[in-house]
């Protein structure tokens, strides 16, 4: 018998987090969008049966953002903002065992683009919010809950434009939680709970290489392609060494003390590597990363393009952009041209606090004993946006996770899924963290 067969009637957040799915929201990038209105109208019409009076704000026609206010017992405590984003990276249909879009439940999971990034713990958003306000229930702080547009590229005409255009949105708010961080990994046979507070800095570069166009069959030493392919090649060989960061050197400690190895002995690398299927998140964040993306150029075999284009995701350790791109012009030299297209900062929190205690407390009401480590995240969120308007955020959409389940590598991948006691799981550790903290 299969868990769904046990369990007919899967937790009220399994069957949001499917129908926020069953909404098409893939972001292409660079302003390519199927929008996010109708999941927008979706949540609204969720908080609002909450009794709670959401305003929708549109960037762009079909790009459209929802914010909800909701009053603390407390009003003399700063407001915790509750965000998640309501796009998705695009799915190809083809490579999926099931349709990404269909938001089926299956063997105790649920399944489609958005599962793990970010339409669970939207879902998780409104029915933790939901118990916290049955009966007349209010949470201990003033919440702002927002539902954001295009975080997949950059939060342009998402939470960057509602901070820009609608700060007040957010008066009186310090702290925030959102998605990539509260779930748990498996190390080495012992589980463990990864909490966000901080991520990667990110610049997306674009490398241009011009030269004369030219029939094919000519002598020719100045080549856009053969400029383009060089910068991109030095690019993407580039070893950036490992550099320890508060976050990741107090990560690796705890590592070490969980695996009773001593990191002065053991390199970073190494107890990483015994992270299971969490080191491929984590092995990011203890250097910069400078990955080539996309190549364009020319377009019949014997005509020699006067242009060739590459793009190139970089992903600095927080405080080091300026420094990463001064070494990647130093790499690219003088013959090809490098060009920032988007640029976002680093953040990195402490990890320590009345937030991070209560997290943590939160965690082990539901899970007991079980360790919970900062974590820094080699992706970016909306809580870059909203750090310039002072809110330091948090990484935490908790998930306790089976030991065999490769969370990290479906973040933007294949076959993305969660199981539905996971969501259980998280709804209960939010609801109790929104009702005490
Ligand atoms: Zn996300």
């Amino acid at each position: 018998m299969t868990d769904a067969a046990a369990r007919p009637e899967p937790d009220e957040t399994a069957t949001i987090a499917s129908e926020l799915i069953r909404f098409d929201t893939s972001n292409f990038g660079d302003g390519k969008s199927n929008g996010e209105t109708e999941a927008a109208q979706y949540v609204a019409a969720k908080l609002e049966a909450l009794g709670l009076a959401p305003q929708s704000f549109d960037a762009e026609p079909g790009r459209t953002s929802v914010v909800a206010r909701v009053p603390g017992r407390d009003s003399s405590k700063p407001a915790l903002v509750v965000h998640g984003h309501l796009d998705v990276v695009p799915a190809d249909p083809a490579q999926w065992s099931v349709d990404p879009f269909g938001g089926e439940i299956r063997d105790g999971l649920l399944w489609g683009r958005g599962a793990v990034d970010m339409k669970n713990m939207d879902a998780m958003i409104l029915t933790a919010l939901g118990d916290v306000l049955a009966g007349g229930g209010q949470p201990e702080r003033d919440l702002v809950i927002a539902f954001f547009a295009d975080e997949e590229n950059g939060g342009i005409y998402g939470s960057h434009f509602l901070v820009r255009e609608h700060p007040e949105l957010f008066a009186g708010a310090t702290e925030a939680i959102s998605e990539v961080g509260g779930y748990s990994i498996d190390v080495e046979g012992r589980r463990a709970y990864l909490l966000q507070t901080g991520e990667k800095a990110l610049i997306w570069a674009r490398l241009v290489a011009t030269a004369p166009a030219a029939h094919g069959s000519r002598l020719v030493r100045d080549n856009a392609v053969t400029k383009l392919a060089k910068a991109v090649a030095a690019i993407g060989q580039l070893e950036w060494p490992v550099q320890l960061t508060d976050t990741t050197q107090e990560l690796i400690g705890e590592l070490g003390r969980m695996l009773g190895t001593d990191p002065e002995q053991v390199g970073p690398d190494e107890i990483v590597l015994r992270t299971g299927s969490a080191a491929g998140f984590i092995l990011a964040t203890l250097r910069t990363t400078t990955n080539p993306t996309v190549l364009s150029a020319g377009y019949k075999a014997n005509v020699i393009p006067e242009r060739a284009e590459a793009r190139i995701d970089i992903r600095p350790l927080p405080g080091q952009e300026d420094d990463i791109l001064a070494a990647l012009h130093e790499v690219v030299g003088d013959e090809v041209e490098l060009q920032i297209t988007h640029r976002d900062i680093g953040l990195e929190h402490p990890f320590t606090g009345p937030l991070v205690d209560a997290m943590t407390a939160s965690l082990g009401a539901h899970d007991p004993g079980v360790p919970v480590l900062p974590y820094l995240m080699p992706g970016g969120t909306d809580n870059k946006a909203l750090s310039l308007l002072g809110i330091t955020g948090y990484g935490f959409a908790p998930l306790r996770l089976p030991a065999e389940l490769d969370f990290p590598g479906m973040f933007h991948g294949i076959d993305e899924r969660v199981p539905v006691d996971a969501l259980a799981f998280g709804r209960a550790v939010l609801a109790d963290l929104l009702k005490t903290y």
